[in-house]
């Protein structure tokens, strides 16, 4: 073995959910929203000329942070952008966990965050959720590097209230504790009033889902001020332009849009509620789930098989292999019409 390999940096990548591409399909796989962005989107992107894009972009990206600092009572310095929350989260990982105290996060929780730690070499503990995968506040009451869980929780859907999230950030006054919503519009309280409170807190969201632009990878971190300048000075070690030109307007306009935004998120919790219902009606076992997804498992059925049946039929959702979660699929709520089309099959399934 030539020395060199010694020397290589070794890690267990993460896994994204597939991306298939067929013209029939339901996706069903990755919690992205059913509906097209804003239109103000588009018009965001025709603004953009080709002759500036000659130019590199802000390497503030003064337009997009003021735009989300204006939509959540903020004021510009407390709000970090990146490439997807999962840039975001990357540096949070990479600037905040630097404890040789164990961080905490849940065993059933967004699989990136071990890979994170590994690549990075934080030390962790995972937090087993409870038999009814509920994460257990009183577990986070001890000594720790850091915290991070989502609220509501990936993959299970589950929902902490307000005043345990509270609870776990004052119990914690020595450590960061980050709550990644990337779920949140979807029916939860965000914790972001509580910046003003607590100089430990980090608030995470993404535009991936409920704003519905996946595919032009917005991600932002929201905290304190002396936090949000400690991310941008390893942003800017790092790689100062990370928000190209188009991103910057397509994003701004995104968020200027909140009428759009409260029509898309409350069609797609109606067509959640719904899919409640005929889940349950087909036996099917979850979690009250308070994001863009159900976490289910059927008590007669595989979910392996399960899942391997709908991807003949084109539809995808997401089989996540683990101990705890060997029989469950995660499956994104679609629009009603895709929703209708999977509630078929499933009353015909294993007839
Ligand atoms: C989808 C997701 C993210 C990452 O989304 P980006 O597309 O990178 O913004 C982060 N955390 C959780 C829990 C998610 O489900």
């Amino acid at each position: 073995m030539p020395e060199f390999e010694k020397y290589i940096r070794r890690v267990e990548p993460y896994v994204p959910g597939d991306q298939p591409n067929f013209p029939d399909m339901i996706k069903l796989n990755t919690n992205e929203n059913p509906y097209p962005p804003s239109p103000e989107v588009q018009k965001a992107l025709e603004n953009c000329t080709l002759e500036s894009l000659r130019l590199y972009p802000d390497p503030t990206s003064h337009k997009l942070n003021k735009a989300i600092a204006e939509r959540y009572g903020l004021n510009e310095n407390q709000v970090f952008t990146g490439v997807g929350s999962d840039d975001v989260l990357a540096m949070c990982f990479l600037t905040f966990f630097n404890s040789s105290k164990p961080m905490l996060f849940p065993d059933i929780t967004y699989a990136f965050y071990p890979v994170w730690a590994q690549m990075l070499r934080i030390p962790y503990e995972l937090v087993p959720l409870n038999d009814a995968f509920e994460i257990v506040p009183e577990d986070y009451y001890r000594e720790n590097g850091g915290i991070i869980f989502p609220n509501p929780n990936a993959p299970t859907g589950a929902l902490l209230p307000l005043e345990t999230i509270e609870n776990i950030i004052k119990s914690n006054s020595d450590s960061i504790v980050i709550v990644d919503e990337a779920y949140i519009d979807f029916g939860g309280k965000s914790a972001v009033p509580l910046i003003e409170k607590y100089d430990n807190l980090i608030v995470i969201q993404t535009f991936s889902k409920s704003r519905a632009l996946a595919g032009m990878r917005i991600g932002y971190a929201m905290g304190n001020e002396k936090l949000i300048k400690a991310l941008n000075d390893v942003k800017y070690s790092f790689n100062s332009y990370t928000m190209n030109r188009q991103v910057i307007e397509a994003g701004a306009a995104a968020v200027i849009d909140e009428e759009y935004f409260q029509s898309t998120v409350n069609k797609i919790i109606a067509t959640r509620e719904r899919a409640k219902k005929e889940f349950a009606k087909l036996g099917f076992k979850f979690k009250d789930s308070m994001s863009n997804f159900l976490f289910v498992t059927h008590p007669e059925w595989s979910a392996k098989e399960l899942f391997e049946a709908l991807k003949e039929k084109h539809i995808f959702v997401r089989y996540l292999r683990g101990e705890r979660t060997d029989n469950y699929l995660r499956i994104s709520i679609g629009t009603d019409e895709e929703m209708d089309a999977l509630f078929e099959f499933l009353g015909n399934y294993k007839k």
